[in-house]
């Protein structure tokens, strides 16, 4: 069967999802197709009503079905139940996960999807293996640390990787007998709905997962400051994520894990094999049209390796081919909307205002939708816009260096430090400067996630606050209480 589809024809689910039902609600926000511009369809807002109805379910559901309290292997059962139905269902998820986004469904079936079901699976395996622990104390006293779930979790996911983004939220706290509240980004809701519907189908108590659509002024502001919303897991822009910080200090403190921007730098050593580096590097910008947090968007060079590795990364920027993300075969992604395109555009203008050269790339694509060109902006200062701002683009600035101390100097940036490459065949100046790098993810000869789930991901300086995935996911869901009983 092919993967392509109309996407006139297909069945959008629409509403919000609570204790177990889709809860019609009226269109608000209209919404554009990237891959066309098409105008198809109005996203809801929950106001603080209804995000206090979806937070008074999940604590009747959690009551009712003892989530946080049965055996948790039965937890691990069910989430086991749910990564099986969304294998079962990869096709349906895919397209409504394409339609309205930039992910092309040719890549989602066996990327996004079977990942996502993955790493429910994860996150399933600590319900029954990780939990309270006995401390050293004196023959006197039994000491342990006992933890529990927090109860309602209040989540929050951006656009580019919507099922993804959900199941890194989902997936933990349900595991560690939570349930969750959460609002998909007013762009991309339908995937996020229909996961939620198959995890009823799976046998997942109803009221635990409640989909709440709207945006962050309204819904994402009635979640965050919500009394009984015990954790807030954010992932979104650093912008974002400090509106939420004050929220939340307003309205009363709780727990916050924050996934936010980043401007990752990817350096690469003269000893390096240039093919492999200018491999990843491309790829990492042109991936989803660069619209990943953790998109290596600045290119640190050895000068005397320069030329080679710009000449391959250019040939391979020049070859992409836009396509619907609708058709099967489609491998580059349009940018999510005009307006973001516009921004992108804007930022490439004030760079080369500034003095920087645009080598590729540097504008609009003749092609329907919101596509644009794969762009490398050289000679940019480290004040420019291009180098200072998450572009969140296809865009990619190049520096170039003589010595390591140049380079570390270049590759820390004022304000992010979600992750960074470094292309070398040196294993001391890999490890070397591995320990120096300020970024909570480092690739040595590589660049972009793997399918090491337990490898916890997250950001220094303003690029976040926790972590997600690895066994920290897990363990951020659960508050632990100490506990000293004299003998
Ligand atoms: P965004 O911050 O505009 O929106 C993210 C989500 O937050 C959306 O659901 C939005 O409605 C909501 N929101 C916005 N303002 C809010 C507020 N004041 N209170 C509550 N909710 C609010 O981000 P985006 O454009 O959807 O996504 C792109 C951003 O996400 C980029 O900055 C990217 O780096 C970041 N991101 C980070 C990671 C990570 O793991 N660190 C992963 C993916 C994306």
């Amino acid at each position: 069967m092919s993967l392509s589809f109309d996407p006139d024809s297909l069945d959008l689910p629409m509403g919000h999802f609570i204790g177990g039902k889709l809860v019609a609600a009226e269109g608000v926000i209209p919404m554009h197709r990237p891959s066309d511009g098409k105008a198809y369809a109005a996203c809801p807002v929950a106001d603080a009503a209804l995000v206090d109805q979806a937070v008074a379910t999940a604590k009747t559901a959690l009551k009712e079905s003892n989530w946080g309290g049965i055996r948790p292997r039965e937890r691990l059962k069910a989430l086991h139940r749910w990564a099986d139905i969304i294998e079962q269902e990869a096709v349906t998820l895919a397209r409504l996960e394409a339609v309205s986004s930039t992910r092309p469904v040719g890549q989602l079936v066996d990327g996004d999807i079977a990942v996502s079901a993955e790493q429910i699976r994860f996150f399933a395996e600590f319900a029954d293996k990780e939990g309270s622990d006995l401390v050293p104390t004196d023959n006197g006293s039994l000491g342990m640390v006992m933890t529990e779930p927090y109860g309602v979790v209040g989540a929050i996911t951006p656009w580019n990787f919507p099922v993804n983004m959900a199941v890194w939220k989902l997936g933990p706290a349900l595991a560690a007998g939570n349930a969750v509240v959460l609002k998909p980004s007013e762009m991309t809701p339908f995937s996020t709905l229909y996961l939620a519907e198959l995890a009823d189908r799976a046998g997942i108590p109803a009221g635990l997962i409640n989909i709440v659509l709207g945006d962050g002024m309204t819904t994402g502001n009635a979640i965050t400051g919500h009394p009984d919303i015990a954790k807030v897991s954010f992932t979104g822009s650093t912008r974002a994520g400090s509106a939420i910080m004050e929220n939340i200090a307003r309205t009363g403190i709780k727990p916050m894990t924050l996934e936010l921007g980043g401007k990752s730098p990817q350096i690469v050593f003269a000893d390096a094999d240039i093919d492999r580096a200018a491999a990843a590097v491309a790829l990492s910008i042109t991936s989803n049209a660069g619209q990943a947090c953790v998109a290596g968007s600045r290119l640190i060079v050895e000068k005397s390796a320069a030329p080679a590795l710009i000449d391959a990364i250019v040939r391979r920027m020049q070859t992409v081919v836009p396509g619907p993300t609708w058709d099967a075969t489609s491998q580059y992604s349009p940018i999510i909307s005009e307006k973001q395109r516009q921004r992108i555009d804007d930022i490439i203008a004030a760079s080369i205002a500034g003095g920087a050269e645009c080598l590729t790339g540097g504008g609009v694509m003749d092609a329907p939708g919101y596509f644009y060109r794969p762009t490398l902006v050289a000679a940019v200062d480290q004040a420019s816009p291009a180098i200072a701002e998450e572009i969140f683009g296809p865009v990619l600035t190049l520096q170039t260096f003589e010595d390591e101390e140049e380079a570390m100097a270049l590759a820390d940036h004022p304000s992010y430090g979600l992750a960074a490459g470094l292309f070398t065949s040196d294993l001391s100046r890999a490890i070397r400067l591995t320990r120096r790098l300020q970024a909570g993810t480092i690739w040595v000869n590589r660049y972009g996630r793997s399918r090491d789930h337990i490898l916890p991901t997250g950001g220094y300086k303003q690029s976040g606050i926790g972590k997600d995935l690895g066994r920290e996911a897990f363990h951020a869901n659960r508050k632990s209480k100490s506990v000293l009983i004299s003998l």
